[in-house]
């Protein structure tokens, strides 16, 4: 349980809506920054505005996936309000004051720093990465549904990277009957490739090995879908990169040449926000929970 922590949920989608709930039913008490025009009330949550808040009584301040902009702005979709997270906040908070978001950037790595806080980046973690890369992929098929004209079983699907989402996706489109065949560029990675059943292919060969791609899925969040490989895909190959921002195609030789690539960042929160916001919540109770009981040990 969370009895006695008091913790800021500032700002946030969907998603931040399941870790609320999940945090209040572990009993802990909450100021909700940035909410206000949600009609729902949590039992134990006050909705707060950001000048009202009491940071020398706050244990752990969670922020939306994004973190912060890089002025600092917290995105508030419930809210008109501006909520701006600054190094001064921080610095009021008692010392064991942990921040917790999805990514950073270099203005909130940079206030962490100076006021000397820990942030725990939940998005670095195998497990969340291996629990978001469910809903990439349902976000993933319900692209290349929407955006081909043939079936994604008996395709010929090329899958870049063999990472956490790169598996999940070469996985699944196997399964739904595509002839999937997989870019990687570490020997054990083309080894698991071949033990799936796919066929693995290296990265540094990549321009003949998309003749014939019907749908190429791109995970590696590196400048890979290069104009030299687009040239020598079929015109009617979709590409659908889903490397973090900018992504890793040439967007702009893809449009010259005719071929539709999508960039698709941020499926979970698109296609399933209740599940995505599900699997932030557990984690981050389960750290709370060892973060109170270590205190607790400790006696602060
Ligand atoms: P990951 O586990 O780190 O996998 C990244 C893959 O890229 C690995 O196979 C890695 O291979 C490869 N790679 C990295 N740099 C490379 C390079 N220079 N040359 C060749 N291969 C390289 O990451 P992930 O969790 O799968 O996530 C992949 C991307 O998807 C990230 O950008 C992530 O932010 C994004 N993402 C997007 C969504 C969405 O909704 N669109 C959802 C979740 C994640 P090596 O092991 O050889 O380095």
């Amino acid at each position: 349980m969370l009895t006695g922590m008091q913790i800021a949920v500032m700002g946030g989608d969907a998603r931040q809506l399941e870790i609320i709930r999940k945090l209040t039913e572990l009993d802990a008490k909450l100021s909700l920054v940035g909410f206000e025009q949600l009609d729902h009330a949590f039992t134990g949550a006050s909705k707060e505005k950001v000048d009202e808040v009491d940071f020398s009584v706050i244990d752990a301040i969670i922020l939306p996936v994004p973190g912060t902009n890089l002025e600092g702005q917290v995105e508030t979709i419930f809210s008109n309000e501006k909520v701006i997270l600054t190094k001064d906040m921080l610095l009021s908070t008692p010392e064991h004051c942990k921040v917790y978001s999805g990514i950073t950037n270099t203005y909130l790595t940079g206030i962490i720093k100076q006021a000397n806080r820990d942030l725990v980046q939940l998005f670095e973690r195998d497990d969340v990465a291996i629990f978001n890369s469910i809903p990439t992929v349902e976000g993933t098929i319900m692209m290349a549904i929407q955006h081909t004209d043939f079936t994604i079983h008996g395709s010929n699907v090329c899958v870049l990277g063999l990472g956490r989402v790169g598996m999940s996706v070469a996985r699944t489109f196997h399964a739904l009957g595509a002839k999937v065949k997989v870019g990687a560029r570490k020997t054990e990675h083309l080894a698991r490739i071949t033990e799936m059943g796919l066929t693995p292919f290296h990265l540094k060969d990549i321009e003949n090995e998309v003749i014939n791609t019907d749908i190429c899925i791109n995970t590696i969040p590196k400048h890979i879908v290069k104009s030299s490989v687009i040239s020598k895909m079929p015109t009617h190959t979709l590409i659908i990169d889903l490397a973090s921002k900018p992504g890793g195609t040439d967007f702009r030789y893809a449009e010259k040449r005719g071929i539709k690539a999508l960039l698709a960042p941020g499926l979970p929160g698109i296609v399933a926000p209740k599940t995505a916001g599900q699997i932030l919540a557990n984690v981050l109770a389960q750290l709370l929970m060892e973060d109170s009981t270590k205190r607790e040990e400790k006696g602060t």
